[in-house]
Parts: C-alpha cells; sequence; structure tokens
C-alpha cells in the first residue's frame, strides 16, 4: 500500500505513514474502531479532542507565528485579483499614526521600518527578492524598500535602475525613506511617483506637543509593477528619452528626488524625516520652495544660459525641453513644468550617459556642482 500524500511505500499495519505523517486507510480503520469502542465514553472523548484541538491550535500560533494565516492571505490575493481584474498590492502604504511620542531621528527611522515589515509577513516569500529589498536598502541608505510580491525579474530591473542612478549621483544617499510597491488611485494616475513629504506620523497634532515624521517615498504602482502583462504591452511611444522602460521610469522619480537633494544641501538642510519645533521653520520654507516651484525654473533657466553660452546661441525654451523629451516639453496652462524636466533630464542621463541631449547634461551639469 501507498501513502495518499507522498506516495511512500507503507507497512500494512502502519497507521501513520513514517515519512510524511498522513494519516494511512490502515489507520483510519483503526481510529474508526477506537471511536466504537469508546461509544460509552462519547463526552470524555469529546472533551479529550476539543482540549487537544485547542492546545494544538495554541502551539502553533506561538510556534508559526502568522504564518498560519498565510494560506488565507493568498485567498485574499486571488479574491482581490478577480475581482480587480489584475494583481493589486495586500501592503498598505498609507498607515498614519497619531499621539506617538519620540525625539530622535532613529526612533522615526525606525517607526518607517516597522510601518512596512509589520505587514511584510503577507508577502510571497522569495529569498532573491528579499535580498534585492536588503541590497538596495542598505547600499543607498534607504530605510525601508518593499516590493512585496513583485517578481524576481523584475525586482533585479528596478535594483538595476537604483544602483546606475545611484552610481552616476553619489552624494543623495540620505534623505529618501521609502521605495515601495503602492496601490495607486487609479491605474492611469502614475506609474511610478515621487513624494518629498508624506507626514505619516502625528500630523494634525500641534508641533509644540508632538514630534513629526515624513516619509519621502518614491511609490511604484502595483498595476504595473505585479502585472507582467501589463508590463509587456510597453510604454507610450515617443514620449519620453529613447529606450525608456516601465522600470526607467523610477530613473525619473529620482530625478525629482536628486533636485530636492540639491534644494535640501543648497539650505544646509540635513534632515526633513524628522521635523521638531527646532527645525519646523526651515521645513516649512523648503515645503513653500517645492510648492511654487521657483527653485526647478530658476536651475531650469541657468541651465538655457550655460548652453547659449557654450554653443553660441539663443535657445528657447521650448527647443531646450524638446531635445530632452516630449514629457518634458509638456505644457500645462501654456507653462512648462520644470520639475518635469530637471527629472527627464536625469531620466535620459540614466538612459545615455554622455550621449544624452545636449540640454539634459547641462541641467546634469549643474545637478552635479550643487551635489559636491
Ligand atoms: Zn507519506
Ligand atoms: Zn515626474
Amino acid at each position: 500500500m501507498k501513502c495518499i500524500k507522498c506516495n511512500e511505500e507503507l507497512e500494512a499495519d502502519d497507521n501513520f505513514c513514517p515519512t510524511c505523517g498522513e494519516l494511512t486507510p490502515h489507520g483510519y480503520l483503526s481510529l474508526k474502531d477506537n471511536k466504537l469502542r469508546y461509544k460509552e465514553n462519547n463526552i470524555g472523548l469529546l472533551f479529550t479532542l476539543t482540549s487537544i484541538i485547542i492546545i494544538s491550535f495554541i502551539a502553533m500560533t506561538l510556534i508559526s507565528g502568522k504564518d498560519m494565516f498565510r494560506p488565507y492571505i493568498e485567498l485574499q490575493k486571488e479574491i482581490s485579483s478577480l475581482k480587480y481584474g489584475y494583481k493589486v498590492s495586500i501592503i498598505n502604504t498609507n498607515n498614519k499614526y497619531t499621539k506617538v511620542t519620540l525625539s530622535t531621528k532613529a526612533e522615526a527611522i525606525n517607526l518607517i521600518k516597522q510601518d512596512i515589515t509589520k505587514q511584510s509577513w503577507k508577502c510571497k516569500r522569495n529569498i532573491n527578492v528579499s535580498i534585492i529589498e536588503k541590497e538596495v536598502s542598505e547600499n543607498y541608505n534607504i530605510p525601508s524598500v518593499s516590493l512585496c510580491d513583485v517578481d524576481e525579474d523584475v525586482s533585479s530591473k528596478i535594483k538595476e535602475v537604483i544602483t546606475v542612478t545611484y552610481q552616476l549621483f553619489p552624494n543623495i544617499k540620505g534623505y529618501l525613506t521609502n521605495i515601495t510597491i503602492t496601490n495607486a488611485p487609479s491605474n492611469e494616475d502614475y506609474i511610478a511617483y515621487f513624494n518629498p513629504t508624506n507626514t505619516f506620523i502625528n500630523n494634525n497634532l500641534d508641533i509644540k506637543e508632538y514630534n513629526k515624521v515624513n516619509k519621502t517615498e518614491i511609490l511604484l504602482n502595483s498595476y504595473y509593477f505585479l502585472n507582467k502583462d501589463i508590463l509587456s504591452k510597453g510604454l507610450k511611444e515617443n514620449w519620453y528619452p529613447n529606450n525608456a522602460s516601465y522600470e526607467s521610469l523610477i530613473a525619473h522619480e529620482l530625478g525629482h528626488y536628486i533636485t530636492l537633494v540639491t534644494l535640501l544641501k543648497q539650505n544646509n538642510i540635513d534632515n526633513i524625516t524628522l521635523v521638531t519645533k527646532d527645525n519646523i521653520n526651515n521645513y516649512q520654507k523648503i515645503l513653500n520652495i517645492l510648492k511654487e516651484g521657483t527653485y526647478s525654473k530658476e536651475l531650469v533657466g541657468e541651465a538655457i544660459e550655460s548652453y547659449n553660452k557654450k554653443y553660441n546661441t539663443n535657445i528657447s525654451l521650448e527647443d531646450f525641453t524638446k531635445n530632452i523629451s516630449g514629457y518634458a516639453s509638456q505644457k500645462i496652462k501654456e507653462s512648462v513644468n520644470y520639475d518635469e524636466v530637471i527629472a527627464e533630464a536625469v531620466h535620459d542621463y540614466y538612459l545615455h550617459r554622455d550621449s544624452s541631449s545636449t540640454s539634459s547634461l547641462e541641467i546634469i551639469n549643474i545637478l552635479k556642482e550643487r551635489l559636491q
């Protein structure tokens, strides 16, 4: 006779498979016999069985922790992917916490890490993806990197973009706190998105009573990065620099981040993660500059000026941005978005290095100068 679970050859009188522990037909029959024998004592048996079940449940929960609920989580993922018609992320990246007392940046960083790690048991286990998360996090000093349920090959491509961009701009470590898969408000909302300040701790409380914590994050839309059939369709053509891909858009988002880092360095601000009553004025100043877009506008202006000097010409803003990409030259309400011009220049530089467009290279020169 063979085991019904693992196909191991069984002795005729085995009650359980010696290899995997599965109940054998012989075991089943002898249990049934015992049950008959105990019939007079049914209440006692019921009590014993219930106790055994409760004790083993507690023991299993203690030993395997949340792993016990993993099958349930997998089922939940299946159900939502059926409901939406594509895979969605199980991680909630928008938790808010209030009335949390903390005083150091190290505590703030710990809260940022915990917010994601306490959910990460829900992610598909893939040791290679975990290694990628760990390496990106440690090499570039990004406290929380979460590629939950992203396939291994997509994760490697994401790592490649981050690695190369950090090599091209070595002095940008230390302000980015999160790179994470998330469910965007809609599929069309964004592919990847840079959020300079997501105040997720003590957001609406008085700074005199509670310090605040910001995430500075790059969000990756699960609609694309968890669904390979959608990724394989490719990007809108002739809109980004040549050879752009879904993954290379992360270089564009890092372009927004690099712009922020140069702004912070110019203002001698070494931290926007922990906001206290001592640094809130500087922090608010940065927020205002970001909101008004003056910093990016001036930077692009400077780039055009040095372009004109170098090539002894008088290029228009329109032609200067068209050299970079369609997206860089896009006008909304008749005005160029200077943040996007810089981000696209970084995107171009990631893809083409020294053979990037001459416009991009002028912007890159200024960024690098300011990162010194
Ligand atoms: Zn077996
Ligand atoms: Zn952008």
